[in-house]
């Protein structure tokens, strides 16, 4: 790959993403594979006033070996020191990088129960955490970088190197690091979208209607005083940061107990190294009372069976169909791309920042709110061409929204 755009990527990672501040440390985690990119994320911090990066690698293979040959009890387990090794760092102001590329079917020879009982531990333990997280006490931004055997998933049949090379090309196409300026490029995007957040949060939509010919028919309340978000956040500090690169979203919390009505899948979901394909959710009063799925029905049912709250909703968000990694049409079996591409729902845990105040309310006040609480967060796809979203607005005018897959607004 061209070594000027890389180090384009780097950079608008490093300085749009997580916003490096001087003295700041950097918790790069990041799978071996892409070792040559965190080292040069690693420079590219340094060089933009970083105090100390520090790597946290993982290995798809080491872990398939584990949920392959580790006796049970040990998916019971989570290491004191690993929960210490987030908390220390995010105490100290740290940023946290993580890089997500997998192959989306490492998984299918492990028994889905045994990775379901291995990530709800580590969930519970690394819940501080990742709640720091999800109300923007720290820093954060998730990215991607090609693997062989992702890449390989993605573009069959041709060789891999190629296969590497297509999928290199498609990510710094989606996250505008091969523009003739980067980081104008990014400037001009946060506007885009903030002008359609601005139209959403003055209509303070009572409910929304989203229907397609999939066979989509589903209504979500809206809790008072949601806020849609989109493109950047601010951190508890006032650092301007962006948590998904590329990021084409606009997205706010259901009403925990409003949802109602059936929603069907537009995409496949690859959620802990399996694919869950042609799946559907029938909703009651918020509660998800049916499901079905043609492939990864077990998977799909040790998500929802999580906890309490993984039976709910935590985010509706809008993209159009007609945006930058829709348009690369390329179905990239990772959600940090495809949930990009289509409006998405996800199961379980609400952003507490999407409704007013809610960064500073106890779990049970955001409950009462009907902002929901899991230990999972899982986004899934259903946008679809011909999708048409319909609103209530706070004075009773009913809107459009969404006309054939597009903002109507
Ligand atoms: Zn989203
Ligand atoms: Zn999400």
């Amino acid at each position: 790959m061209d070594k000027n755009l890389l180090k384009n990527y780097a950079r608008l990672l490093v300085k749009i993403g997580i916003n490096i501040q001087p003295n700041q440390t950097l918790v790069i985690s990041s799978p071996v594979d892409c070792a040559d990119f965190a080292r040069l994320i690693t420079e590219t911090a340094y060089e933009e006033g970083a105090r100390e990066v520090v790597l946290n690698w993982n290995d798809d293979i080491v872990s398939k070996l584990r949920y392959l040959y580790a006796p049970d009890e040990v998916f019971d387990q989570f290491p004191e020191w690993r929960k210490q090794f987030y908390l220390s760092y995010a105490e100290q102001g740290a940023a946290f990088l993580s890089i997500s590329a997998s192959d989306p079917e490492l998984m299918k020879d492990v028994d889905p129960g045994r990775i379901a009982r291995a990530k709800k531990t580590a969930s519970i333990e690394l819940k501080e955490h990742s709640d720091n997280l999800m109300n923007n006490r720290n820093v954060w931004c998730v990215a991607s970088v090609p693997t062989p055997s992702w890449a390989a998933k993605v573009f069959p049949g041709i060789p891999q190197d190629q296969a590497v090379e297509k999928l290199w090309n498609a990510i710094l196409t989606s996250v505008r690091a091969d523009d003739q300026d980067p980081v104008e490029a990014w400037k001009i995007h946060k506007t885009s979208l903030k002008q359609k957040l601005d139209k959403l949060n003055d209509m303070q939509l009572q409910w929304i209607h989203i229907r397609n010919k999939l066979g989509t028919d589903l209504k979500i309340e809206l809790p008072e005083d949601h806020i849609w978000l989109g493109g950047s956040d601010i951190s508890e500090d006032g650092i301007e940061f962006i948590a998904n690169m590329p990021t084409e979203e606009i997205f706010t919390s259901p009403a925990r107990n409003g949802v109602n009505g059936r929603v069907v899948s537009s995409m496949p979901l690859n959620y802990n190294g399996s694919l869950i394909e042609d799946f559907s959710f029938t909703f009651k009063d918020g509660e998800i009372v049916d499901f079905s799925a043609k492939k990864g029905y077990d998977s799909l049912k040790h998500l929802i069976e999580t906890d309490e709250g993984s039976r709910f909703l935590g985010e509706v968000a809008l993209v159009p169909y007609d945006s930058p990694v829709s348009n690369l049409n390329i179905l990239f079996y990772n959600t940090l791309f495809d949930e990009n591409a289509s409006c998405h729902l996800a199961i379980g845990k609400a952003y507490p920042v999407s409704l007013r105040g809610g960064e500073s309310m106890t779990r049970e006040e955001l409950l009462d709110a009907g902002i929901n609480d899991s230990l999972v967060h899982v986004d899934f796809m259903f946008g679809t061409p011909d999708l048409e979203i319909d609103g209530l607005t706070k004075d009773g005018q009913r809107a459009a929204i969404f006309r054939k897959g597009n903002f109507a607004l």
